[in-house]
């Protein structure tokens, strides 16, 4: 059996104020008190993993190591069948600009551009499905840990359509749907996000039953 995190203080791993949020809002019915990594002044481990499982792991593991705390940690991304699971971990990476009028920024029309671009290079007839995949990862600062891991299916379309969504949405189309996630509601998009798919699973194996 999983251990549990029970109630009490959570350090979230992220330096990200957005993913705090959103984190400590889903954590707050069940009695956590959720704290950011950044809050704390911990560092952000290099993300040295080549699978959202190491990444996840190596942020949790960081931050609880650091705090004396059970922390959370998130790594998701998207994952192209045709290009053999490209870009994978390195979704954010293909984004990133670096000499974009003198000041690093990441463009998303590039990273969308480069994984059309790599698909019609596989000819008229390559498969476009896709998957999005969220891992969720809780570590206790005596080394224990668990996973938890969310993924929905898709295909890649082009060109990118909506503006509701970020990242990659615009070129994915969730299986059985015609809009792409940036056209959705968000609340929508939430409800089958690979991000859903992993909360539920914690949720269910942490609070559950
Ligand atoms: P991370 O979870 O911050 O490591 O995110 C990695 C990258 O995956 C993000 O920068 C996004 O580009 C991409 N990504 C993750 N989830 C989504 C999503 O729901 N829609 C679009 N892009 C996403």
């Amino acid at each position: 059996m999983t251990r549990k995190i029970g109630s009490g203080k959570l350090v979230i791993a992220t330096h990200n104020a957005g993913k705090l949020k959103e984190i400590s809002a889903l954590l707050a019915p069940y009695g956590m008190d959720c704290i950011s990594a950044g809050a704390l002044g911990l560092p952000e481990p290099p993300e040295t993993g080549t699978t959202f499982v190491e990444n996840a792991l190596i942020k949790a593991r960081a931050a609880s190591e650091a705090s004396g705390l059970p922390a959370l940690a998130d790594d998701s991304g998207l994952s192209v069948a045709a290009l053999d699971g490209r870009p994978g971990v390195y979704t954010a990476d293909w984004a990133e600009r670096q000499h974009f009028e003198g000041e690093p920024g990441r463009d998303w029309f590039m990273a969308m551009g480069k994984v059309e671009g790599m698909l019609q290079a596989r000819g008229p007839d390559a498969p476009r499905d896709a998957w999005f995949s969220c891992v969720l990862a809780l570590a206790w600062p005596d080394g224990e840990y668990a996973v938890y891991e969310g993924r929905v299916d898709g295909t890649i379309t082009w060109p990118p359509r909506g503006e509701k969504g970020f990242g990659y949405d615009p070129v994915f189309i969730p299986q059985g749907g015609t809009q792409t996630f940036a056209e959705i509601d968000p609340d929508a998009k939430h409800k089958i996000s690979h991000r859903a798919d992993a909360f539920d699973k914690l949720v269910a194996d942490q609070f559950g039953g």
